[in-house]
């Protein structure tokens, strides 16, 4: 029998990395191939508590249906935290909150893209975005980046030149995969660019809270003055990733298309996860939380940096993150992190490499890797393996 598909499904297709991270699972293999937040700073005792509170207090509303929007109060706890962390003017009726910010970069495709449509991405870019917008089959056009991310000029020049570019997709802070950063500068240029040519921009948002060192720099939602800037928010890496508890933040305009397509798609986030986070805010100190998780996590890049610098072979450049959870590390000429992959994996050490961060491919001289979920132990002895494995590449 053959079955048929719709014509999207061609391009969406299981990834070959997948195969060799299945590899990695292994115990005995340290992997900073994943990208988690660490189990050990989850507020286990803390949400104990709360799912019984909220239960006494909501009873039957905690478990009922709720509005497509989302929890009011939620919402105007975000609304606060990112008039106060990003800068920015908003309001309750400005948020939806989604099932993870993931949710989010899906309805961006459903709203913005027909088949065809050109999606500008920095380059290398968020696989799971990427994964994301294919199902709506659209062209991607990949802006080179430098260490301050994207290149100003490169997009202004592909704006230029290029139809039907309906949707820019950035990650300005922390980038997953390479940790990089953009400078007000650039954000400030950016905004000229994509207000000259009235584009909407996803500004992709997890791990702009989680920085070590540093200024703290405006989002771009924060400088949008048309409108253009959907800002996506995420609980996943400042709390816990199982609620699923996301957001966008948009003009009117553009979140009421979001909020039609989230009726179509699950009517509403969780009713009683969206009242657990609340309630945490309500009555703990998330900022005081989001520190712990900072020191933790910068003292965890801090090792990984220094003992790569340490074990690593001279001739390769890597990212210093001024926060988030990955670096990016680029080998010299021709060298493929897939190949290499299959002898670190023999060496019982992993990491992500970079090829399918570039949608349109032909990038494979570089890797992630994530320092948030190892311990100290497994940080040195896992950057020294690689180091053997590299040194035996780079000197062939
Ligand atoms: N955007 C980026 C850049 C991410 O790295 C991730 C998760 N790794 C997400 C979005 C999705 O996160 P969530 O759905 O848990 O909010």
């Amino acid at each position: 029998m053959a079955i048929k598909f719709a014509k999207r499904m061609d391009k969406l297709k299981g990834s070959e990395i997948r195969e060799l991270l299945k590899l990695t699972e292994k115990p005995e293999v340290i992997s900073f191939a994943g990208g988690l937040p660490a189990p050990e700073l989850f507020p286990v005792e803390e949400m104990k508590k709360i799912s019984t509170l909220v239960l006494e207090e909501a009873g039957t509303a905690a478990l009922q249906y709720s509005t497509t929007e989302g929890f009011q109060p939620l919402r105007e706890h975000i609304a606060d935290r990112m008039n106060s962390k990003n800068k920015t003017n908003v309001n309750k009726d400005d948020i939806l909150i989604t099932n993870g910010s993931q949710q989010g970069l899906d309805f961006a495709g459903k709203v913005f893209l027909d088949e065809g449509d050109v999606v500008l991405c920095e380059s290398p870019s968020y696989l799971g975005a990427l994964n994301a917008f294919k199902a709506y089959s659209p062209k991607f056009i990949e802006i080179p980046t430098d260490k301050n991310g994207m290149i100003m000029e490169e997009l202004e020049k592909v704006l230029a030149t290029t139809d039907r570019v309906k949707m820019i997709y950035v990650i300005p802070d922390f980038q997953n995969p390479t940790g990089r950063t953009w400078p007000l500068e650039r954000r400030k240029k950016f905004m000229e660019i994509i207000e000259k040519y009235e584009i909407p921009v996803v500004e992709d948002n997890p791990y702009g809270e989680l920085r070590f060192e540093g200024e703290n720099l405006p989002s771009l939602k924060s400088m949008d003055k048309k409108g253009l800037i959907i800002f996506l928010g995420s609980f996943s890496k400042i709390f816990c990733p199982g609620y699923r508890i996301g957001w966008t933040c948009a003009s009117h305009e553009i979140l009421q298309k979001f909020i039609f397509v989230k009726q179509g798609a699950d009517l509403q986030a969780s009713t009683i996860s969206q009242r657990e986070v609340s309630k945490f805010m309500d009555i703990y100190d998330l900022d005081a939380h989001v520190e712990k998780l900072k020191e933790v996590y910068s003292r965890r890049r801090d090792l990984m940096l220094k003992t790569m610098k340490e074990e690593l072979p001279e001739g390769l450049e890597y990212t210093h993150p001024e926060g988030g959870l990955f670096t990016w590390v680029e080998l010299p000429g021709d060298l493929n992190s897939k190949v290499i992959m299959e002898d670190c994996v023999k060496n019982n050490v992993a990491y992500v490499p970079g090829g399918s961060f570039f949608p349109n491919g032909g990038k494979e001289n570089c890797f992630r890797l994530n320092y948030s979920t190892a311990t100290d132990d497994q940080i040195v002895e896992g950057i020294k393996r690689l180091g053997v494995v590299l040194r035996k590449h780079m000197e062939v």
